[in-house]
């Protein structure tokens, strides 16, 4: 039976917080987030070298970060983790499924990273999260069908159709390995991929084959073609050409209403987004005209995609 005295007050406590990782080549960002999706104690670490099997190296060095948070946030509670990485991922099993620059093959790392920490953990794409994070808060909030351009060294991207990320077990996404007229020997293999000319590495490394001139990165390229540079102009053209010619066929294909343009490349401007609009209209006809936005959530959009990932599954019965 209840007593009918007023309940105790219960103490106010702090929100639960989720930890949120993101892995690249060289560096480990991580932070924690709090349930708007704020992040804090942002921070920066060396990605472990390679163990035996590759993964493992990372997952310790995961384990040690929330160990590390816990020591930092002694009143907070850490109820998640969110692991992204780039490379082929499967997002619903939380499998790396391969990943050229990092090592590894088919390296569970949800589950060992559950099994270390004794937390739920998602493990997810880092440019998927980055789109994830565009579309909940940032240049694709309350847009549908969208794609997310990260064009950096290479281009990667994260396709959403009806407010979904197409997942397709990882494979969905690799827009800079899909073939343009144009495009030249890859990396990966193949002849004419998009990030061959149409990434900002391609730009510079393009510009200084041609122009026999070292040139500091694609910013520099702009800045050459807008003092009448005609190597840079042409190799600018050849990449907005390129861009134009895939985002034309991803709205012919999905009927992508927006384009978001994230990465180094995006920091050109309009001297990007100018040519790249006129471009992409020459090649529709009485298809949907796609905006063309910057992205606008920076650095951090890949750890705040991770962190809504790890939300979910504290929010998730
Ligand atoms: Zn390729």
């Amino acid at each position: 039976m209840r007593s009918p005295t007023t309940p105790h007050p219960t103490p106010e406590l702090p929100p639960e917080l989720v930890l949120a990782i993101d892995v690249g080549g060289t560096d480990m960002k991580s932070a924690l987030a709090d349930p708007s999706g704020a992040l804090l104690g942002v921070r920066r670490t060396a990605t472990p070298a390679r163990t035996a099997v590759a993964g493992e190296s990372i997952v310790q060095r995961s384990a040690e970060l929330l160990a590390e948070y816990r020591a930092a946030w002694p009143d907070h509670s850490i109820g998640a983790i969110g692991l992204i990485a780039p490379g082929l991922v499967d997002e619903v099993t939380g499998v790396g499924i391969y990943s050229a620059n990092l090592g590894w093959r088919d390296f569970p790392f949800a589950e060992r990273l559950q099994q270390a920490t004794g937390l739920p953990v998602t493990y997810g794409h880092d440019v998927g999260a980055a789109g994830d994070a565009e579309m909940r808060f940032g240049a694709a909030r309350g847009l549908d069908d969208v794609v997310v351009m990260i064009i950096g060294t290479g281009i990667a991207g994260a396709v959403f159709a009806g407010g979904e990320r197409v997942r397709a077990s990882g494979y969905a996404g690799e827009l800079g390995h899909a073939l343009v007229p144009g495009g030249l020997d890859c990396s990966c293999g193949l002849h004419g991929c998009l990030e061959t000319v149409g990434s900002a590495g391609a730009i510079a490394c393009r510009y200084s084959g041609l122009s026999g001139l070292t040139v500091s990165g694609a910013r520099g390229v702009f800045a050459a073609a807008a003092n009448g540079d005609t190597i840079a102009r042409r190799v600018i053209d050849d990449a907005v050409a390129a861009l134009a010619f895939s985002v034309a066929q991803l709205v012919a294909i999905l009927g992508t209403e927006a384009v978001v343009i994230g990465g180094g490349l995006a920091q050109a401007g309009e001297a990007l987004f100018g040519p790249l609009r006129q471009q992409v209209e020459k090649n529709l006809s009485f298809h949907r005209r796609p905006v063309l936005l910057s992205a606008q959530m920076g650095q951090d959009a890949g750890l705040i995609g991770a962190a809504l990932r790890a939300r979910s599954l504290l929010d998730t019965p």
